[in-house]
């Protein structure tokens, strides 16, 4: 029996909504469902405006835009991320700046953060890897005393926390993603958060294509018209009314995910103790959401076998990210401040273990047995 990398979860009412959104004949973005979401959001993330758009990507990408990205503009973000990231900057022609991870939590250093600033810098973009929060005190102090903006990617952050306060939440503009490899899903999916809330009709034209039609749809404008460069970034009304059954059930989903997540930390602090991997490390001040449950191998450890080993026994284990800066694209776009030590080091050692809800305490026990078998 294959124990997959991840199933995607339903919780049941996904299509029921579906139904429902067909049988009120609103099929475009920014129906019923696409307002309950956003209105969820809103609430439970604290943040000014929140915009349903059709994945993370989008979202960053309004980020950019939003921030008025000029060529040769530069923007600091970890190497240790996914290519969106860096991809929505590099459209609007800035350069990502990439500056080392932590070695703890493999998120971005606040400490090195400072040095890699020049006249040129825009924006900072920490990355919330694997739910867990950066040190967003740090950071937002930065960006405040260098006139900097801030736009948190939290793809993988929904439901999670810093110091009680929603991921997404803290920056200029959060990114959070529902795809379908994520915690809260609609397939493809995402939504941007507005903190500011003088930067929300802005936000709403850039994603209806340069257009006021969304005041038009409100009745404060009498026709819409073009205002200014935007694009097409909102999701159809059939994808909100699958998020917005998964929204509703957000809480369990987390609940769920974070008691497997507790399972492997427990299952495999005997071989952290060996010394044969480290466990991930969440600092006080971070709620998580159980995104993910990876493990750093010690070195001289064969991943390349462990993970061959893992699939021999039909578990399907998987590693990322490779690097941005050392990548084709990472070197013609962007440059690498410093040595990115731990960026290399870390992504090298990194395993990522099969977790979803539904997967079961005696298939995780056979994952740990299996990886123990492998590593001794
Ligand atoms: C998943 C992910 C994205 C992209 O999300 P999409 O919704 O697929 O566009 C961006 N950044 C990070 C860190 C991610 O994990």
């Amino acid at each position: 029996m294959t124990i997959p990398f991840n199933r995607p979860y339903m919780v049941g009412k996904e299509l029921d909504y579906i139904i429902q959104a067909k049988q009120g004949n609103m099929l475009a973005g920014d129906g019923p469902f696409t307002k309950r979401c956003h209105q969820w959001i809103e609430t439970n993330t604290s943040c000014a405006k929140a915009l349903l758009t059709h994945s993370c990507t989008a979202a960053l990408e309004m980020a950019a835009l939003l921030l008025d990205i000029k060529p040769g503009d530069e923007i600091i973000m970890p190497s240790f991320t996914f290519v969106s990231t860096a991809n929505a900057f590099v459209l609007r022609g800035g350069v990502p700046v990439f500056v080392d991870i932590r070695e703890d939590t493999l998120n971005l250093d606040e400490r090195l953060i400072e040095a890699a600033i020049t006249t040129r810098t825009k924006a900072i973009v920490p990355v919330h890897y694997a739910g867990v929060a950066c040190e967003m005190d740090t950071i937002m102090d930065i960006a405040v005393r260098h006139g900097l903006r801030v736009v948190e990617d939290a793809a993988q952050g929904v439901m999670s926390k810093y110091k009680g306060k929603a991921l997404g939440s803290i920056g200029d503009f959060g990114a959070f993603s529902f795809h379908e490899t994520k915690n809260v899903i609609s397939g493809e999916g995402g939504a941007l958060l507005v903190n500011d809330k003088s930067a929300a009709l802005r936000a709403e034209i850039i994603r209806e294509k340069g257009t006021d039609r969304s005041r038009f749809f409100r009745g404060e404008v009498d026709k819409y018209t073009w205002q200014e460069v935007g694009s097409s970034f909102l999701p159809g009304e059939l994808i909100a009314a699958f998020l917005w059954a998964q929204l509703e059930e957000s809480e369990t989903i987390t609940a769920r995910r974070l008691h497997s997540w507790e399972h492997y930390h427990a299952a495999l602090a005997s071989l952290e103790s060996k010394g044969v991997l480290r466990r991930p490390v969440v600092p006080d001040a971070c709620q998580h959401n159980a995104h993910m449950y990876y493990v750093l191998l010690a070195p001289g450890i064969n991943r390349q076998q462990v993970l061959a080993e893992l699939k021999r026994n039909q578990i399907n284990s998987v590693f990322h990210y490779v690097p941005l800066h050392s990548s084709p694209a990472g070197l013609r776009y962007g440059r690498a401040h410093g040595e990115l030590n731990w960026t290399v080091t870390q992504s090298e050692r990194l395993v990522r273990l099969p977790m979803f809800v539904g997967l079961e305490e005696s298939q995780q026990d056979r994952v740990v047995d299996i990886f123990a078998r492998a590593t001794s």
